[in-house]
């Protein structure tokens, strides 16, 4: 999935191609492709703007997931880190007026799920 407007709007970036079909493959195998689509992105020194990952809605019904430029080298602990943002995808609607953390039970069982279905089984 490409968006060029998206990303230029939210932080004039491209997506990420590799996170990306990271995002898709996920969502196919492990969401029915009920997720919304999302532009993955890398920004350097997140970390130290308190970040490792996150996750913010677009006004296009999509999202942007943006990951510390470290994970480019870790690549298991992105894939790790996108399925994290994914959960908060799928409970977006469930969480996000009632939970701030929204690492809460709609997450928690989520994240619970892509592990007992494999999902992480290469990545941890
Ligand atoms: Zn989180």
């Amino acid at each position: 999935m490409i968006w060029p407007a998206f990303a230029l709007l939210l932080l004039s970036a491209p997506c990420d191609p590799a996170g990306g079909q990271f995002y898709s493959q996920l969502n196919r195998e492990y969401f029915g492709n009920k997720l919304e689509a999302a532009c993955i992105q890398y920004q350097d020194h997140y970390m130290e703007a308190g970040y490792y990952a996150s996750t913010e809605k677009a006004d296009n019904g999509g999202y942007l997931i943006v990951l510390d430029s470290r994970f480019r080298e870790l690549p298991s602990y992105g894939k790790l880190a996108i399925e994290h943002e994914a959960c908060h995808i799928d409970t977006w609607d469930d969480t996000a007026l009632v939970d701030k953390q929204q690492h809460g039970p709609p997450w928690k069982h989520c994240m619970r799920r892509l592990a007992l279905e494999g999902a992480m089984d290469d990545l941890w």
